[in-house]
């Protein structure tokens, strides 16, 4: 009974503290007031209202107009404005430098110094305050991007599964790629192709999660991909290790994503009950010359509606390979103010064009090679997407920045491109919406933090001009990003601005 009591006052006494405001008012204190609140948990009651801001977080939720303003607030009107959380991009890889291969990167340049440290910023800039990577492959990037004054909140799959010598281990030189890819799966039947020292018992699916988890990763990444042009027969991994890297990740609390573009791929991922598929289905294999969305395509949708496996279409890895054959790319206002004016020197010379003629070896025009694009993957994904969004299916909001060495998919503005991609594929404003900030945070298990406008939850939060229910430009229409109770006007994260 007398513990009873204690753990009751125990509990208690965090509610008491709080309704007494003489004895916790904290120095800084942040009133949004009369601003139309836009929260994915009540979209159908959308109201204006006040939000209060308190050590880092959302104290207060008032849906309704002319509440008194608390004592000792900083009172940031948002008439006429729209509050909405912060959004979750879930699959970026932050070492990655757009338009740059492995040994360009390899050799850090002033401009490529200059990239990282803007980095965080041009992610914020569009309003992302939480990024997934994928696929660490370059720890210091990752720290340092922790420890930049202003940065989202990072959450990480720690070193990716990729099956030995299989994609994406397989861009690399086979006398590096096991260095940077050490939670590779080792292959018995490859073993004269595995250097010495790699031992087949620290390379099981087993040892491999359990790396990922000791790292501090929060999901286990896996890929199921033959590869295409040169690289178009690599192993992959059977439905056997598929399985018990599930086990594993179950265990171990992470959630299981897998690298899957193509029918196949997607069939075996569903198979194999992972949590997320990673990209759109943009490969039909041999069912590519259908122009409607073949029957066994739709079953298999259908399951994934059905099951709820979390689906990032990524249209933008298709878009990131047709910017080099649109010559309006690299004029978008906004890039000069997301990437240095070196690097954006650089993507405009020859040199920087190499990706192209890796894209385009035989001199195609550039309108013919976008037309190839636009008919071929690009409609493919988009009768996925649109099928999906019918069926309910639940999509998760991720861009794959880069997803190749491609200056089409630069941080934060490749954000804002693959939701007017969402869009031009069918899915709803609202999809769009939720799939950036609920479904991300509920998938991830992070929304008991992130991922709505609620009491208690970080204030992470994004003022727009535009109602993002009414338009996918409201996402460019950033006024202010909070980014745990610190305001940060959108100007202040371009560039030239960083200081
Ligand atoms: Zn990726």
């Amino acid at each position: 009974m007398k513990r009873f009591a204690l753990v009751f006052l125990a509990s208690l006494w965090p509610v008491l503290a709080v309704a007494d405001p003489a004895q916790t008012e904290p120095a800084s204190r942040t009133w949004i007031a009369d601003v139309t609140i836009i929260s994915p948990e009540n979209l159908n009651h959308v109201e204006t209202g006040s939000v209060l801001i308190e050590g880092g977080r959302i104290a207060r939720v008032e849906r309704k107009a002319g509440t008194k303003t608390p004592a000792g607030a900083v009172v940031v009107s948002g008439k006429g404005l729209f509050l909405i959380p912060g959004l979750i991009d879930s699959h970026v890889h932050l070492a990655s430098i757009p338009g740059m291969n492995f040994d360009q990167m390899g050799s850090p340049s002033k401009m490529a110094q200059e990239y990282y440290r803007q980095l965080p910023r041009s992610y914020l800039y569009y309003g992302y305050t939480t990024l997934v990577d994928l696929a660490v492959v370059d720890h210091q990037v990752l720290t340092d991007f922790r420890n930049a004054p202003l940065h989202p909140d990072l959450y990480d799959c720690g070193g990716s599964l990729p099956f030995a010598n299989g994609y994406p281990m397989s861009f690399l030189p086979a006398a590096t790629r096991f260095k940077f890819f050490p939670n590779f799966i080792y292959d018995p039947a490859q073993a004269s192709a595995i250097p010495a020292g790699y031992e087949p018992e620290d390379h099981t699916p087993e040892a491999d999660v359990a790396s990922v988890k000791r790292s501090g990763g929060v999901c286990v990444k896996t890929y199921f991909e033959h590869g295409f042009g040169r690289d178009r027969n690599l192993p992959v991994m059977g439905p056997d290790v598929l399985a018990r890297i599930r086990k594993a990740a179950t265990q171990n609390g992470l959630v299981l994503m897998i690298h899957a573009n193509s029918f196949e791929a997607q069939k075996f991922g569903v198979n194999g009950n992972v949590d997320v598929l990673a990209h759109g289905m943009w490969n039909w294999g041999d069912l590519e010359r259908n122009t409607e969305l073949p029957a066994d395509i739709k079953q298999l949708l259908d399951q994934i509606a059905a099951r709820k496996i979390g689906y990032q279409p990524t249209i933008q890895v298709m878009q990131g390979l047709a910017a080099y054959f649109d010559p309006q790319y690299l004029e978008t206002p906004a890039i000069p103010k997301l990437v240095p004016k070196e690097m954006l020197e650089w993507f405009n010379s020859p040199d920087g064009k190499w990706f192209k003629k890796e894209l385009d070896d035989d001199g195609t025009p550039d309108a013919a090679m976008l037309r190839g694009i636009e008919q071929g993957p690009l409609r493919r994904v988009r009768q996925v997407v649109a099928y999906l969004a019918d069926k309910d299916a639940d999509f998760l909001f991720g861009t794959d920045t880069p997803s190749a060495p491609t200056y089409g998919n630069l941080p934060g503005l490749n954000g804002y491109l693959e939701m007017e991609q969402l869009r031009k594929a069918g899915l709803s404003l609202e999809r769009i919406f939720r799939a950036a900030t609920i479904n991300n945070a509920q998938k991830f298990r992070i929304d008991s933090e992130l991922g709505t406008i609620e009491p208690g939850k970080v204030a992470n939060l994004v003022l727009l001009k535009q109602s993002p229910l009414k338009t996918v430009d409201a996402y460019d229409s950033i006024v202010t990003v909070w980014v745990h109770g610190k305001p940060v006007s959108r100007e202040s994260l371009a560039i030239h601005s960083a200081k």
